[in-house]
């Protein structure tokens, strides 16, 4: 039987979790959870001054809505410095690493020496040939040491077959002994993330390529641990529309994934569109369930190309990306009812526009205005916005709407609160009996019904577009129909 599949998503916690990081994340989640594996969170703080507690709290808060359950973790790197640094000694105790007694003004000057004959500057190993007991007598000595892994030498390469990335060669000439622990005792990062993955047994790698710089070397720790290897598979990167890379400072809060939940976005449909930065089937299908994005998704369709991310910044109603747009809406229409409630109510209670838990009665008539109004909407937040009218008397009304529906005709301002009273009155307040009062009235006023439809809307809901109109009438209630077309002067 083949070994389980074991992943992780390994952040540095110096801010929060940002589409990168997430998009990481989904692609390890959905490898593991394929392949019944194990997901790992763990949290790379061993760089003290970079990380932050709020960090780490939002990282864990944007996996928990994304709904990435991870298996193990979180797990804390800083943690695990003694295992890290065993693992450096064990190296040396091999003679895969040296102490390197060599002090920085040395290093600096040789750096220098080099930079003057315009070479590329690598250690020059003057420590590696440091025979054992000077070594242990400068040891000894106290003097400030860093330890360095040795390349082989020999004309050798790294080589390793990058899922994404293809075939990659690294030669060992162009590789200096780099530092595995510095003067001051702690590991450096390229170690801690090796000696990591290894005392894990991370079986695929799957990070963005801005790790594939590290690889080679860690592979060399792998190498001089005797530890086997596992698949590399590097992600290209996430670019907006003018070809430059995500980052805060560029697009600010739009990198974030809280920005996105407070922008009434649904966790699945975030899922479900970052999948696609960088990952296609073969018929580039859009709409996934988690069910059928586990049975489909594979390395092997991971772009190598980079991603682009339409951002929109210049345009209020395209606030992100068409597409995460459309797939939100897309699951705002079409998720159960039952599941959409409590999301909705969420909404209007941040809104201020429901206090306390719906009654039965209640329950049943959110359900029917949520599923009579979702169908235009692309965010949660557009049900407390543009669905503001149901939920509330002061609502707002599109300036447009009213230069469009209303300000042309003076007359209305006699015809609707005439028309309230009549709606008052009937004795039935049904489709049927509805339409045939509105037919009559535009009829007796001479204006065609579509002026009168779209007048009323504009005043009983504020905007110029909505629901199929009749069901609208209904649900918004008799009582709130009256009143609001009576109060229009
Ligand atoms: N901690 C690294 C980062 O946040 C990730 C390293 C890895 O996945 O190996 O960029």
């Amino acid at each position: 039987m083949a070994d389980k599949i074991v992943v992780r998503f390994a952040p540095s916690p110096s801010g929060y979790l940002h589409i990168g990081g997430a998009r990481t994340a989904i692609f390890n989640w959905l490898f593991a959870r394929q392949n019944n594996g194990t997901f790992i969170l763990r949290i790379e703080d061993t760089d003290a001054e970079r990380s932050s507690e709020a960090s780490i709290q939002g990282i864990i808060d944007g996996l928990q809505w994304l709904n990435l359950n991870w298996d193990q973790g979180p797990y804390f790197q800083s943690r695990f410095v003694d295992r890290h640094l065993a693992a450096a000694r064990q190296m040396v105790a091999t003679g895969q690493a040296y102490p390197c007694f060599c002090s920085k003004a040395e290093l600096d000057r040789k750096r220098q020496a080099a930079r003057n004959a315009k070479a590329t500057y690598r250690y020059d190993g003057t420590c590696r040939a440091l025979p054992p007991d000077e070594a242990a007598a400068k040891q000894a000595a106290g003097v400030a040491r860093t330890i360095r892994l040795k390349i082989p030498r020999g004309g050798g390469a790294v080589q390793f077959e990058d899922r994404v990335c293809g075939r990659v060669v690294k030669r060992h000439a162009d590789l200096e002994d780099f530092v595995i622990v510095r003067s001051n005792g702690k590991p450096l990062y390229v170690l801690s993330n090796a000696v990591d993955d290894i005392r894990d047994q991370v079986t695929h790698v799957i990070r963005g390529q801005d790790g594939l710089a590290n690889t080679p070397k860690q592979i060399l720790i792998y190498q001089a641990l005797g530890a086997p290897l596992p698949v590399f598979a590097h992600m290209s990167l996430t670019l907006d529309p003018q070809k430059a890379k995500i980052s805060k400072r560029r697009h600010g809060e739009q990198v974030a994934i809280h920005y996105y939940r407070q922008h009434g976005f649904l966790p699945w449909a975030m899922v479900n569109f970052l999948v696609l930065l960088g990952w296609a089937t073969s018929d580039n299908r859009e709409i996934f369930t988690p069910a059928e994005l586990t049975a489909v998704f594979s390395l092997n369709g991971i772009s190598r190309a980079n991603s682009v991310f339409n951002l929109k910044q210049d345009d209020p109603k395209h606030f992100t990306d068409p597409k995460l747009l459309k797939i939100n809406a897309h699951y705002i229409r079409s998720m159960s009812l039952d599941e959409l409630l409590p999301l909705v109510a969420a909404q209007l209670k941040t809104a201020g526009l429901w206090r306390d838990a719906f009654d039965a009665q209640q329950r049943d008539w959110a359900l029917q205005v949520i599923n009579l109004i979702r169908g235009r909407y692309q965010v949660l937040t557009d049900f407390v916005t543009f669905g503001r009218a149901y939920f509330s008397e002061k609502f707002a009304v599109d300036p447009e709407a009213v230069a469009k529906h209303l300000t042309p005709y003076s007359a209305l301002s006699e015809y609707l609160p005439a028309l309230a009273d009549e709606l008052e009155t009937l004795a039935a307040y049904d489709a049927s009996s509805l339409e045939q009062t509105l037919r009559q009235a535009a009829k007796k006023w001479e204006l065609k019904l579509g002026q009168l439809v779209n007048a009323m809307r504009t005043v009983l809901t504020g905007q110029a577009v909505g629901p199929e109109f009749l069901e609208m009438l209904i649900v918004l209630g008799q009582k709130r129909v009256v009143a609001r077309l009576r109060n229009y002067s």
